[in-house]
């Protein structure tokens, strides 16, 4: 099975996961292989064809709206996908708020699930063959391991210092002071901002942090989850207007204890990693400011966050 491997000097770690050679790939991102007539024509995550999967691990209803099952080509040995909607063609922007929230209630199902059985979660999303998805039928995935080395690992071990020089957690006070100088805001709903990191790796990188001071997504009131599947509708919808509807990543960041502070992050597929990203680990943020980023962003995602899934047409 998948295992780490850390460089001997850095400590960057990579996942053997060969396996995973095998698994269908409809957007051509993982390999050339001429598909076969089935991998052009059947989609798995559909409705009907819940045979072709494992069984659910979790799903809403015998009818279901939402389902859940384990990773056929599973990158660790807890590797579970998470299908949006039965609709092939529509992602969590086209998809109504009640349906959002149904997504999130299905998370909320697995991060407890795992976090509860003392491991740590990893929940992303990959939209196209740039951001690494194989399967076109919108869905997310969650990956569990007793712990994750790299960013989380650094993020856990920054924050832990940040705590004991400042006694505070760093993402509560780096909202409060982005909050005040406001040029990288978003946006701002009750219960969350949305902002343009500084340091954003990606132009139009952003990232969603709850106002409220949780470690654990799984933590999250009822309140909340409204909140969140609203304005993470909104911030989607903003990449779609913005980049028509590009490739694009958003990952859950949580860990079970204090101190961290959940949040998202999201990334558009508007460049390619070059020689300086991968060489020396020095990203470049080319395409506007974190503050011409903001700026751009916020109609889109204040437009769909108030008006919501009563918009009928795009920009
Ligand atoms: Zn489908
Ligand atoms: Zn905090």
């Amino acid at each position: 099975m998948s295992q780490f491997i850390f460089d001997e000097l850095t400590g960057i770690p990579t996942i053997l996961a060969s396996k995973r050679a095998k698994r269908t790939d409809q957007t051509g991102a993982v390999s050339s292989k001429e598909k076969s007539p089935e991998e052009k024509t059947v989609c798995f995550f559909c409705k009907g064809n819940e045979h072709l999967t494992p069984p659910a691990t979790y799903q809403d209803a015998d009818d279901w709206n939402v389902r859940v099952f384990k990773n056929k080509f599973p990158i660790v040995d807890d590797h579970e996908i998470i299908v949006h909607s039965p609709e092939h063609d529509k992602d969590l922007t086209e998809l109504p708020q009640d349906q959002n929230v149904r997504y999130i209630r299905a998370i909320l199902n697995r991060v407890h699930y795992y976090t509860s059985s003392g491991m740590e979660v990893m929940v992303f999303n990959n939209r196209g063959g740039k951001a690494g998805a194989s399967i076109l039928h919108p869905h997310t995935q969650i990956i569990a391991l007793a712990g994750f080395p790299g960013i989380l690992e650094l993020e856990k071990h920054e924050a832990l210092r940040y705590y004991n020089e400042h006694h505070s957690c760093y993402w509560c006070d780096m909202i409060k002071s982005e909050a005040v100088i406001g040029e990288r805001v978003v946006y701002e709903s009750k219960h969350f901002i949305v902002l343009v990191p500084k340091a954003s790796r990606w132009s139009y990188e952003m990232i969603l942090v709850p106002k409220s001071h949780k470690p654990n997504f799984e933590f999250v009131d009822e309140m909340e989850i409204n909140d969140f599947a609203r304005i993470l509708k909104a911030a989607l919808y903003a990449y779609d207007q913005l980049f028509n509807r590009p490739d694009r990543n958003f990952w859950i960041h949580t860990q079970r204890y204090d101190p961290y502070h959940w949040h998202v992050g999201f990334i558009p597929h508007i460049k390619v990693v070059g020689g300086l990203e991968l060489g020396a680990g020095v990203w470049v943020s080319d395409r506007a400011s974190p503050e011409d980023a903001a700026l751009q962003l916020e109609p889109y995602v204040k437009r769909m966050y108030e008006e919501g899934d009563g918009i009928k047409t795009l920009a």
